[in-house]
């Protein structure tokens, strides 16, 4: 509903009610180009998002979701549609698998979990948080049934499953059926579309179900900022097409935004060597992770959670590339060129590799790790094995076996800078032949993103681009082939133990592909209770606030789960609160 703004300064019952009414609000409603107003207003329309406004419609709300985006879905349409859910689910039933709430809830706070570099999984979870998930997983099962969702196995098992707890299997995987994948922008085989798992299987048929139910979607319409008065979060300021629009809500504002990794300052709170240069987020550019949910809360007294699981070194909160040549190198996402967002994302990406057939160098052209080394461990049914609840065991039968790929990569040159860099692929024409690659536009990125030349020496000289801070010395790219060749040679890795090196780079042209490490995970966001309101540095409810999903912290878990199932909270909450 559009309302003038005539009639929202009269206020009326309704809006008397909500609370809203005070000076502050007629301030902030000047110059807007236009004021809406419902029940209840939701930020974001990604999976906690839609499954927040479909929730609060179905308890008799009337709801109005905002998208920064020209289209819906966030992380959540982008997503292998892998969705946790357990707790006695009838699919967990029928498979013979017995789960129950409270034993979810003691396998997602259990404190001996640790990976194989010592990072405990869930050891800082938020059991209020977690018993509120715990406690609702069946009905978000029911409801995503209820709505359409199509399961591509009837069997959960643990596959795709990160940190969806130990002692059995949990996860489901939404078939993408009929609807077109994001990622490519096509629709997949008719022989495979039962079996593929993609986040459209699930994304689409909530957002059926929300405008089924009356719920607007207004596209292109992005948060700015949040106004509390003494009744507390009551409005929001928008813009959409540079102008500015009102939003009132009268029971509650849900702050479904996602998280906050593609904020450079944001993320550099928690650790400080996550720079600039990390500039392909998982999920971007089709949405963007950045801080605005998580901000416009803090500016209205919201206080954080979750600091400790966000630099976890655990699950999939910084990937290693499998895919190379592309600033968007997410392991599990590559772009095809029909997908809708390929004009912005540029190249597919040279993807599989063999880590044999190339050798990772930091931006002065030095080897720094194996380059087989993997990325952090992750949590699910059965990792450890075997398992005693909450037992002295379960960390003390654990090989100490760190994956330090990544940290390698991310320690910087010791200039005294944060940051490790750029991260380059460097490889040779057998390295193409034998990957059977085609190390042309557009699978793979030339503006900066990958290059080529005859000569090693060249290729270190023609290294530029923004975050290239230092030039590539060419004697460094030169003597580190020549010192890896040589390791191929003698059949061992002296520096850093690659596992049998096998191929030498030796054939022109010679190449540098983007390899740089993906920021994916966000696991810290605004401090929320059981009921997935907002809480203030005292600990406090901020009345009629909101947050769910990547935005909210105090949950260390791979997403589309929490997310749901805190957006379906926080929307069901909100719709049902008396003003
Ligand atoms: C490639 C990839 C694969 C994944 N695979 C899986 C998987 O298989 N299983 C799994 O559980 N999880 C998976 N995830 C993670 C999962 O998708 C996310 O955890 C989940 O989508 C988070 O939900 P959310 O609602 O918090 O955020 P999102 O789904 O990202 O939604 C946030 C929405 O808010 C919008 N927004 C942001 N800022 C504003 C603003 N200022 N104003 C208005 N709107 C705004 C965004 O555009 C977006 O649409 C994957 C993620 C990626 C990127």
């Amino acid at each position: 509903m559009t309302v003038s703004r005539r009639s929202l300064l009269k206020g009326g019952a309704g809006m008397a009610a909500a609370g809203v009414g005070s000076s502050i609000f007629q301030v902030n409603i000047g110059n807007a180009a236009s004021e809406r107003v419902a029940d209840v207003v939701v930020l974001g329309c990604g999976s906690a998002g839609l499954a927040a406004a479909v929730a609060a419609a179905e308890a008799g709300a009337s709801v109005i979701v905002l998208e920064a985006q020209p289209h819906i879905g966030g992380r959540g349409i982008v997503s292998s549609g892998n969705i946790p859910l357990g707790g006695g689910t009838s699919a967990q039933l029928a498979a013979g698998i017995a789960d129950t709430p409270d034993l979810l809830f003691r396998d997602l706070t259990d404190w001996s979990i640790v990976q194989s570099n010592g990072f405990p999984s869930y050891r800082y979870n938020d059991r209020e948080v977690i018993r509120a998930f715990a406690d609702i997983n069946v009905t978000i099962y029911d409801f995503l049934v209820r709505h359409g969702v199509v399961w591509t196995t009837a069997r959960p098992d643990n596959v795709g499953g990160n940190e969806v707890g130990n002692s059995v299997h949990r996860m489901m995987h939404s078939a993408i059926m009929d609807y077109p994948s994001v990622r490519t922008g096509l629709q997949v085989d008719p022989a495979r579309r039962r079996t593929t798992a993609q986040g459209p299987g699930f994304i689409y048929p909530l957002e059926a179900a929300a405008k089924a139910r009356g719920v607007k979607i207004l596209l292109n319409h992005r948060l700015d900022s949040l106004h509390r008065t003494n009744k507390g979060v009551t409005q929001v300021r928008a813009s959409y097409q540079n102008r500015m629009v009102n939003i009132l809500a009268r029971r509650g504002i849900v702050i479904a935004t996602g998280g906050g990794n593609g904020n450079v300052e944001y993320r550099r709170q928690f650790d400080p060597r996550l720079t600039a240069e990390y500039c392909g987020v998982a999920g971007e550019p089709y949405s963007f992770q950045d801080a605005s949910g998580i901000l416009a809360g803090l500016n209205v007294g919201a206080s954080l959670a979750g600091a400790y699981n966000q630099t976890g070194e655990f699950g999939t909160n910084i990937t290693k590339p499998t895919a190379i040549g592309t600033r968007y190198n997410y392991s599990y996402l590559q772009w095809g060129p029909n997908s809708p967002v390929f004009h912005l994302a540029k190249a597919s990406g040279l993807a599989n590799v063999n880590f044999q057939n190339i050798i990772h160098v930091n931006m002065i052209g030095k080897r720094f790790f194996d380059e087989t080394g993997g990325q952090f461990g992750t949590n699910s049914a059965g990792s450890v094995n075997p398992y005693t609840p909450n037992s002295y065991l379960n960390a003390k039968n654990i090989t100490y076996n760190p994956q330090n790929w990544i940290n390698a990569a991310m320690a910087g040159i010791g200039d005294g800078h944060n940051g490790g860099g750029p991260i380059w692929a460097i490889f040779d024409a057998d390295a193409v032949a034998r990957q059977n690659w085609n190390p042309t536009p557009p699978n793979v990125d030339p503006d900066g993103f990958f290059f080529q030349a005859n000569t090693l020496a060249e290729l270190a000289a023609k290294i530029v681009m923004p975050y290239q801070r230092v030039p590539m010395p060419a004697s460094n790219l030169v003597q580190t082939v020549a010192r890896y060749n040589s390791f191929v040679d003698a059949g061992a890795d002296s520096d850093f133990g690659k596992p049998t090196p096998r191929y030498k780079i030796q054939r022109g042209p010679f190449y540098a592909a983007w390899s740089t490490p993906v920021i994916h995970d966000p696991r810290s966001g605004l401090r929320i209770n059981a009921a997935s309101q907002v809480l203030d540095f005292a600990g406090k409810v901020i009345p009629g606030l909101y947050a769910a999903g990547e935005a909210a912290g105090g949950f260390s878990q791979h997403g589309n789960g929490r997310a749901l199932a805190q957006g379906y909270i926080a929307g069901k909450h909100a719709a049902l609160r008396s003003s």
